[in-house]
């Protein structure tokens, strides 16, 4: 089985400093919509400053590194105990060379490890057996901590917000999110949202989505049109970049559905902040491929 050790820590130095085009081209549309000389404004040209200069030093673009969260799709005849071991060393070699920030803090003893390595689950790693003749896929998305902390799950009906369990529900609680969010998750961000599961693989799910392009929309018209609603009412709410007011909060919002028991409608808003790193690496052959 090859050794793709190095191959890896290529992957998580560009996903960890370079932004992907499609997010880049709408932050960068996204000026163009602030006015000249606004705080928003001020704020958007600095994030993009920060975009080139990272990528051209091969610096983290943001401090905060995120929760490294791995998707392997393998074909058939691969190891996944290989594998996971490679990514961890891959990722222990990336933060030696500073492409990562060491942020694995032991939660139970508050020690860090200084490695972004932590028991089994950080970094996160998700294996998904594929057909044998499909080349082998690893997607990876560096978390931010500031956005995390923002992202919210809704249990319908929430009668506060009155929000029943339906799709006008759904918009009540995601732009609720939004509104409580306000700078704090480093907006502009990207909504990732579930709809059903149980909590736990509601909020998995809500985070699998943001793997998507921007403008990717959900095959279903009507909750592709609820999509467009949630990112355009959101920019409406004028909280703007970093909270600074103005017209750019959300630059893109994903929905998808789950099964859920008849006891149970939960929604679940995983909130992506600007530095919405998130990558794609193919092995075909001796190829590699960075997306
Ligand atoms: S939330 Fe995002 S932009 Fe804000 S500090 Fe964390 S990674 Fe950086």
């Amino acid at each position: 089985m090859r050794d793709l050790t190095n191959e890896l820590v290529e992957f998580i130095r560009r996903t960890s400093t370079d932004l992907p085009r499609d997010v880049e081209e709408r932050l960068k549309a996204a000026v163009e919509k602030e006015a000249p000389g606004s705080a928003a404004r001020g704020a958007m040209e600095t994030i993009l400053k920060n975009i080139e200069m990272s990528r051209a030093n091969s610096t983290p673009i943001c401090q905060d590194t995120g929760t490294p969260i791995f998707y392997v799709h393998y074909p058939e005849g691969w190891s996944t105990r290989k594998l996971r071991q490679m990514i961890r060393d891959a990722m222990e070699i990336a933060t030696k060379k500073s492409y990562m920030r060491p942020n694995a803090v032991d939660a139970i003893y508050d020690q860090n490890s200084g490695n972004n390595l932590g028991g089994d689950d950080f970094p996160y790693i998700h294996f998904e057996e594929v057909d044998a003749d499909q080349p082998l896929t690893i997607e990876l998305m560096l978390k931010g901590g500031g956005c995390e902390n923002v992202g919210r799950q809704y249990s319908l009906p929430a009668n506060d917000l009155g929000a029943g369990r339906d799709l006008a529900g759904v918009r009540k609680v995601a732009l609720d999110a939004v509104q409580k969010a306000q700078g704090q998750g480093c907006a502009p961000g990207i909504l990732g949202i579930a709809i059903g599961g149980d909590r736990g693989s509601s909020y998995v799910k809500s985070k699998e989505i943001l793997f998507g392009k921007i403008g990717e929309r959900n095959a279903d018209p009507e909750i592709a049109a609820l999509e467009e609603r949630l990112t355009d009412e959101s920019n409406q709410m004028g909280i703007g970049p970093m909270g600074f007011g103005g017209q750019t909060t959300v630059i893109d919002t994903k929905i998808t559905g789950m099964h859920r028991l008849p006891a149970s409608y939960f929604v679940s808003v995983s909130y992506m902040c600007w530095a919405y790193r998130r990558r794609k690496m193919t092995v075909m052959g001796d190829e590699v491929v960075y997306d």
